[in-house]
């Protein structure tokens, strides 16, 4: 299809009134050109007149003439003039006149002989030549004209005979008149413009009166009528010109006002509506003139009245959303997103007007206990009641941000360490207060809280708030801290431990670098023959030449919630250590793994990978910190996966923590290991030891196989024996040593033995 570029309303107007006055200027041009060929017409018609009107003169003048010459030439008196020429004189100039032969004294007559001689002269006859004309025939009535010094002269001759029967010719007369005023005198003119009339004839030369119509010029009189007409045709003309160039120039004002401008702003209230920045300009407007155009600005404000309102409804939504978006479904807080967004602004604000600031972070106690126990959705009930009771405490600014699972934090501004420390009292006041009953839940619900403070003039160090909150939560979660822990007052040790320890940085560095934690491995004896039967795997880590122990850095890997990752090391080092064949084959190895690991994808992945070695070493899973198991489903059916795959299960650290027997109960579990507080108990002749000793000989009965850890005396481990504990560990059997040594130590063995 041909794309034609679009034209203006304006320009259409201003062609249409170009192509009018064009088109009149033709009509003009056309009309003028008629007018001037009918002027011709009626000039070329005028001049005929005029011609036949002035022929018509000279014919009479020539019929008079040649009647009056007629007349003369049978007049006895001028036979006798030639005859008799005594009163001649008087005859010409008088007698002619009064007998009425000749009209007036302005028509000359003289008389010649026949042998063409002026009969007598006199002065007035001057002008007639003294003889006849040489073309003259006497006998022939002639006429002619001359040019008699500047006067045309018109002359007749006419013969003169002695009786009527023309026998003897007596002499010739001759007329003469002035030929112009003569025959302008014949009429009134109507046609021919008498002072136009005029002959051309050279000074005494002479022309027969026959030619004489030819060689007369003339002019016609204008004609008034055709005056008349031109003048009214031209000023119509005129006047239609000056009215349509009017006309259109008013239309075009009037369609410029009511059209073109109306519709130039409608167009641009729409473009604006697109925009979005009309201000309901089309409401204001006053009513077109136009009624079209006067529908399109209604249907346009009625419509932009819809999306206005559309547009309130979409911001109304939209607020929503943002809302919606910005809330924890479950408990009605702020989520997730909310928090990221506010704590950008909120560490913003803090730097550009500095005030002390502090950060709370609120975990809930035993939560995922409680959640698995007691089923989700009293764990979401329990989550709700938390929250609420958190935003209670809080002040009427501040805001409660769920960040996932049983955590919860805020943010303070404006506020000092004594505060900060207030408000999270408040907030365990109203948890503690918080009907929790029909919840029927026996466990006590609470929450932990770690707090950290920044002061006005450290505030760049804001950015550090939500660790310190996290190690001061770590520090209110150890057994007997009051749940509430302040950084830096409540946990100096920790920080100087776990934050900016050495221990912090070797273990990073560990994690990053294979080979730096290193397994010592201690044996474990079988009871009551005191063999080795297995080896636990303990975990150190080599820095700068130095040998860091569990103690050291368990508590960063447990702050910075780093146990998956230490754990896929140690699993890691000891696959290498099993792979490097140092160890004899048959020989069981125990490994730690944190309780948190073992719902780890990755490291049962991993684990399974190792079940490869069972074969030639029996692999057993020492689950440490079982207290912090909280899926106790998930974690209960990766243990029977690991089952399959011949790892025996061992729960390390029995008699530490929270409710370990439970664990003991739900999990499936066939090692116990007795920790060395409930062991070193075993020796002590008292109430406790005795619980102790009937608590072993109980679980060794229901088919748990019991190991003694931390055995350092011959007393106690005679009294583990004598319970029938099968397996005793401790520093009194075998100190854990590094795999290089324990291999040396196991080849001499054996070569003492094959000696042997
Ligand atoms: P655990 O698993 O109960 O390991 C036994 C701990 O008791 C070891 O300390 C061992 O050296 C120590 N021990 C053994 N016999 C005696 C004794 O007669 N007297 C005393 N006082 N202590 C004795 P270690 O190696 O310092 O490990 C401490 C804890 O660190 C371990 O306790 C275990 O919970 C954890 N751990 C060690 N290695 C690893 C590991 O590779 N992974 C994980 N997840 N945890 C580990
Ligand atoms: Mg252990
Ligand atoms: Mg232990």
């Amino acid at each position: 299809m041909k794309w034609y570029a679009p034209v203006s309303i304006r320009q259409i107007a201003l062609g249409f009134i170009g192509s009018l006055l064009a088109m009149m200027i033709l009509i003009a041009g056309f009309a003028a050109y008629q007018t001037h060929n009918v002027t011709l017409g009626l000039e070329q018609a005028n001049h005929e007149a005029a011609r036949s009107e002035l022929a018509a003169a000279v014919e009479r003048l020539l019929r008079r003439t040649e009647n009056q010459a007629e007349k003369l030439s049978h007049w006895d008196e001028t036979r006798q003039q030639l005859v008799l020429p005594e009163y001649y004189p008087y005859w010409r100039d008088q007698r002619v006149y009064e007998s009425g032969m000749l009209p007036s004294r302005f028509i000359r007559t003289v008389l010649y002989t026949a042998s063409g001689k002026l009969l007598a002269s006199s002065p007035r006859e001057h002008r007639f030549p003294a003889g006849l004309p040489a073309g003259v025939v006497p006998h022939e009535p002639t006429s002619w004209l001359v040019n008699d010094d500047g006067t045309i002269a018109m002359y007749q001759s006419f013969p003169v005979y002695s009786d009527e029967g023309r026998q003897t010719l007596l002499g010739v007369g001759l007329l003469r008149l002035n030929f112009l005023p003569e025959l302008l005198r014949q009429a009134d003119f109507r046609f021919v413009n008498k002072d136009s009339v005029g002959l051309a004839l050279k000074a005494n030369a002479s022309i027969p009166a026959s030619q004489l119509l030819s060689q007369l010029s003339f002019n016609a009189r204008s004609n008034p009528d055709q005056f008349r007409f031109q003048t009214i045709l031209s000023r119509t003309l005129l006047a239609l010109f000056v009215l349509l160039t009017a006309a259109a120039l008013v239309g075009f004002f009037i369609y410029n006002r009511l059209l073109v401008r109306p519709l130039g702003w409608l167009s641009q209230e729409i473009d604006a509506m697109q925009q979005g920045h009309s201000s309901h300009p089309l409401s204001r407007a006053r009513p077109m003139r136009i009624t079209e155009l006067e529908n399109i600005r209604r249907s346009l404000y009625n419509y932009q009245l819809q999306l206005r309102d559309l547009h309130g409804s979409l911001e109304h939504q939209n607020r929503e959303f943002h809302s919606q978006a910005r809330q924890d479904a479950l408990t009605g807080s702020h989520n997730r997103r909310a928090y990221e967004e506010d704590w950008t602004r909120f560490r913003k604000e803090l730097k550009a007007a500095p005030q002390g600031a502090a950060y709370l972070l609120f975990d809930c106690d035993r939560f995922k206990t409680i959640n698995d126990t007691y089923g989700h959705a009293k764990g979401d009930r329990v989550l709700t009641i938390i929250a609420n009771a958190l935003t209670m405490a809080l002040r009427a600014n501040d805001r409660l941000y769920r960040l996932g699972g049983d955590e919860f934090a805020t943010f303070l501004s404006n506020t000092t360490p004594i505060q900060a420390k207030q408000i999270a009292q408040r907030c365990q006041s109203l948890i503690d207060a918080a009907h929790f009953d029909d919840l029927e839940i026996r466990e006590p619900i609470g929450v932990s809280i770690g707090i950290a403070f920044c002061p006005a003039e450290n505030v760049e160090q804001a950015d550090e708030l939500p660790k310190q909150a996290d190690i001061a939560m770590y520090t209110a979660k150890q057994p007997g801290r009051s749940r509430i822990a302040l950084f830096g007052e409540d946990t100096e040790r920790a920080s100087q431990t776990l934050v900016a320890s050495r221990e912090t940085s070797a273990l990073f560095q560990a994690l990053a670098t294979p080979g730096m934690v290193e397994m010592h491995y201690q044996p474990i004896f079988s009871l009551p023959g005191r063999k080795v039967d297995y080896y636990e795997a303990l975990a150190r880590i080599r820095h700068r030449g130095e040998l860091l122990m569990p103690d050291a850095f368990l508590p960063v890997i447990s702050s910075r919630r780093l146990e998956t990752e230490f754990d896929m090391a140690v699993l890691h080092q000891i696959d290498a250590d099993i792979s490097s064949q140092q160890l004899p084959p048959g020989m069981g190895i125990s490994i730690n793994i944190s309780a948190q690991s073992i719902s780890r994808p990755e490291v049962i992945s991993h684990l399974m990978e190792l079940s490869r070695h069972n074969v030639r070493h029996p692999l057993m899973l020492e689950i440490t910190e079982t207290s912090l198991i909280t899926q106790m489903n998930e974690v209960s059916t990766y243990l029977e996966l690991l089952h399959t795959a011949n790892f025996r299960i061992a729960m390390d650290d029995f008699g530490t923590g929270y409710s370990p027997l439970r664990y003991l109960v739900d999990l499936p579990v066939d090692v116990v290991k007795f920790d060395i507080s409930l062991v070193n108990k075993l020796a002590e002749d008292n109430r406790a030891g005795q619980v102790v000793a009937d608590f072993a000989r109980m679980m060794g009965e229901v088919g748990y196989s019991l190991v003694a850890e931390g055995v350092e005396t011959e007393v106690v481990l005679q009294k583990v024996e004598s319970l029938g504990i099968a397996h005793a560990q401790g520093f009194l059997l075998g100190r854990p040593v590094p795999l290089v040594i324990l291999a040396a130590t196991l080849a001499e063995q054996d070569a003492v033995s094959s000696v042997s």
